[in-house]
């Protein structure tokens, strides 16, 4: 309990309130001390003087024994507790009524002495005690003397220990006891209320607590309800508890992400291992068929080697692909990015595939508006994107149908559009074409299933996203758009002519 921040809250009020209500005590008792010795003084100012008057103990030099003893004797009658001094002018003691050993000092300081019979001092004045070398107590005093001669004082000490006065005073005095209790009363007040705003306080930092014991026991999975975490205003707490929610969101997001990679990873190695073996095994069937088999047709022989060497293509275009998306997944990837006109570029890529196009019956065509902005890529990255869309396109598309390729301009962006009339794509295919080895169970065999995942990958490259939108048996459209840089969206002429 003790270790816990409340119980150091709490250990801390505690002290400070008992040393508070100490120093009062201490104030109070000390204060009523100089208050008691005050008025005591006041009362007896002028005792010294009437017992001088009354009878004078020195006349003429000489000690005068009976009037010393009527003084003793008077003060003894009046009041035991004080005691009656006989100093010579130097503040020596001469004469006292004490037994013998009583009086250990044998002088006393005079400068109090003459303080004391200034007009206008005042009190209390403490002066040497006689009887204890250590102590200070109040007195009344008078000099004595005839004429202008000054023979010596009479010190009167005043009875009574002002400490003890001062706590019986305390004790019995009913207003003091009465202050006493209420600082008591307040003292008590405070340290409630401060266990109670402590217990408020940290109850907020125990709840943090527990909740990062939750998330770190969940192995930094479960991301704490960040309803709980509100409540607090805007107090620096609450930001800690914020500060704590963003933090296990992030994390839990990344460790998240990281198992999905290290889940991509294993997914594409097996399918990498897959798609090498398949166009392998079959290569070396036809290969062991022909080495064992001499006796086969020339026409078997030449359909043979003739697939084997379509799977020597196949492998050839995987293991390119492969090499390709793994350059363009590097972190060191050196992009030549340029301006440049997108209607020519298209126009170039349309170009080269005319003749599939027409082998396959299907009509390849592109719509170019003019004045199109300059825009800003690598001119053999988004020629290598548009080829995988067109010819994706084109394989998808029934003779007879049509591939049109649209460039147009939005905005501060030139967008591109793949558009075919060919079979479509399942609705559940749409959310995983661009996937790395994602086929359509519909597809033939002879696709890598990367062609998609790499165009993502160099549009993504130019901080822009792919989008499709497809029926099946209508048809689809691939879409992406590129930025035109600064100074061409503010209008200066275009780079290329
Ligand atoms: P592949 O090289 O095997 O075509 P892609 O990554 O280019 O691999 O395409 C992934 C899948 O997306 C293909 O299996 C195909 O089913 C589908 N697909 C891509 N483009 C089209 C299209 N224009 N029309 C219909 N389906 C398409």
């Amino acid at each position: 309990m003790l270790s816990s921040l409340y119980g150091k809250l709490a250990v801390v009020l505690v002290v400070l309130l008992l040393l508070l209500g100490a120093a009062f005590a201490i104030g109070t008792l000390l204060s009523s001390r100089a208050f008691f010795a005050e008025i005591n003084q006041g009362l007896h100012r002028d005792l010294a003087t009437h017992l001088v008057k009354e009878s004078l103990p020195i006349s003429d030099g000489e000690i005068q024994p009976e009037a010393l003893d009527h003084i003793f004797h008077m003060l003894m009658v009046v009041n035991p507790s004080i005691e009656v001094y006989l100093l010579d002018a130097q503040g020596t003691i001469l004469e006292f009524d004490a037994p013998p050993g009583a009086v250990v000092r044998e002088a006393v300081d005079l400068g109090p002495v003459a303080e004391f019979l200034e007009a206008d001092s005042v009190l209390p004045i403490w002066g040497d005690d006689p009887r204890d070398p250590e102590r200070q107590r109040v007195f009344s005093v008078a000099p004595v003397g005839t004429g202008a001669t000054l023979d010596g004082y009479l010190y009167v000490v005043l009875g009574g220990e002002q400490l003890d006065s001062a706590i019986r005073m305390v004790r019995t005095s009913h207003e003091l006891r009465l202050a006493l209790g209420a600082l008591a009363a307040v003292l008590l007040f405070g340290l409630l209320s401060g266990l109670v705003s402590f217990a408020l306080i940290t109850r907020r930092v125990r709840r943090l607590d527990r909740r990062m014991k939750v998330f770190r026991e969940s192995e930094f999975v479960a991301v704490p309800d960040p309803v709980a975490a509100a409540g607090g205003g805007e107090d620096e707490l609450a930001r800690l508890e914020s500060t704590f929610q963003e933090m296990a969101e992030r994390l839990a997001g990344q460790l998240e992400e990281l198992r999905r990679t290290d889940q991509l990873r294993r997914e594409l190695i097996a399918n990498v291992s897959h798609d090498l073996r398949t166009p392998l095994t079959s290569l070396r069937g036809y290969l062991e068929t022909l080495r064992v088999m001499p006796e086969l047709e020339p026409d078997q022989r030449r359909d043979h080697l003739e697939t084997a060497l379509r799977q020597t293509r196949h492998l050839g275009r995987l293991v390119n692909e492969l090499l390709e998306l793994a350059r363009l997944d590097s972190a060191t990837i050196e992009m030549r990015r340029e301006p440049l006109a997108l209607n020519e570029l298209v126009q170039d890529v349309v170009q080269e595939f005319q003749l599939v196009a027409g082998e396959r019956t299907v009509e390849l065509d592109a719509e170019l508006p003019k004045g199109l902005a300059i825009v800003d890529g690598d001119v053999g990255l988004i020629s290598r994107a548009l080829e995988n869309l067109i010819e994706n396109g084109l394989r998808h598309t029934p003779e007879g149908g049509r591939v049109a390729v649209r460039v147009l301009q939005q905005g501060e962006r030139v967008g591109v559009r793949v558009e075919d009339t060919g079979c479509g794509i399942a609705s559940e295919d749409l959310p995983r074409i661009f996937d790395r080895f994602y086929r359509s169970s519909s597809d033939s065999p002879a696709g890598t299933g990367l062609g998609l995942a790499i165009t993502k990958r160099i549009v993504e490259l130019h901080g822009s996203s792919i989008q499709v939108e497809s029926r099946p048996g209508e048809g689809s459209i691939f879409s992406f758009s590129l930025p035109v840089p600064a100074d061409e969206a503010a209008g200066s002429p275009p780079a290329v002519s």
